[in-house]
């Protein structure tokens, strides 16, 4: 196992403990269509119809949705515990850290922003003049193709496939494992991230501490003591 330069993080579920960004957003609006999700996991609809309808029932509730609103919701929501000691420790090695989101830009910036990660990029929203959620959303990370964005990190950063690990936790992320790169599983909660994760071969670490991924990270070496 060769040198790590590059850790790309998945968000919701991985540095930030909540299983999804945009289930936030439903459960303070009392809405979610469990239809829908699904066949957006058996890739029946697209990235983009997926959001268009996300908003339309959400405007269902409210007609107008301001982004400090939205901004709000994730109010609650907590860092994976161990996030911040794992990141700061890999670029404490001079690791490139970044994250590739399929979840709200919103909520992906302020988490970057608070582990000071060196780039990240998600999906989400666009607003009016006002700042109010217009009805379309911005699809900059398909979820089932997020190895399109660890290429271009591999692309712009000359790192050798080899020196580049993703960490998810749902089956999606298994589109960042791309050719010669490596992968590890965290905190799988749904039956299908394990399946997934087991038919892919990659190995799995047991959530919720983000710091139980360093020994499979850097060949069974213990997470190192805080200084
Ligand atoms: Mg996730």
């Amino acid at each position: 196992m060769g040198t790590v330069r590059a850790v790309a993080f998945d968000c919701d579920g991985v540095l930030a403990d909540a299983g999804s960004s945009w289930a936030v957003i439903h459960s303070h609006f009392g809405t979610g269509d469990a239809t829908l999700l699904s066949a957006f996991l058996n890739k029946e609809i697209t990235d983009e119809e997926f959001m268009r309808d996300d908003i339309r029932q959400w405007k269902e509730v409210q007609p107008k949705i301001h982004r400090d609103e939205l901004f709000k919701c994730y109010s609650g929501v907590q860092l994976m515990e161990g996030a911040r000691d794992v990141v700061s420790a890999l670029q404490e090695r001079g690791v490139h850290v970044v994250i590739i989101s399929a979840g709200v830009d919103l909520f992906v910036s302020a988490i970057a922003s608070m582990l000071n990660v060196d780039d990240w990029a998600a999906n989400g929203f666009s607003y009016d003049s006002e700042g109010y959620l217009m009805d379309d959303g911005v699809c900059r990370v398909p979820a089932w193709n997020k190895g399109e964005m660890v290429e271009k990190l591999i692309r712009i950063n000359g790192f050798d496939p080899s020196e580049v690990v993703s960490v998810g936790d749902s089956s999606m992320d298994l589109s960042m494992y791309v050719p010669g790169s490596r992968f590890i599983g965290f905190n799988p909660t749904r039956e299908e991230a394990h399946s997934a994760f087991n038919s892919a071969e990659v190995p799995v670490v047991p959530g919720p501490d983000l710091r139980d991924i360093w020994s499979t990270l850097f060949n069974g070496e213990e997470f190192p003591e805080e200084s």
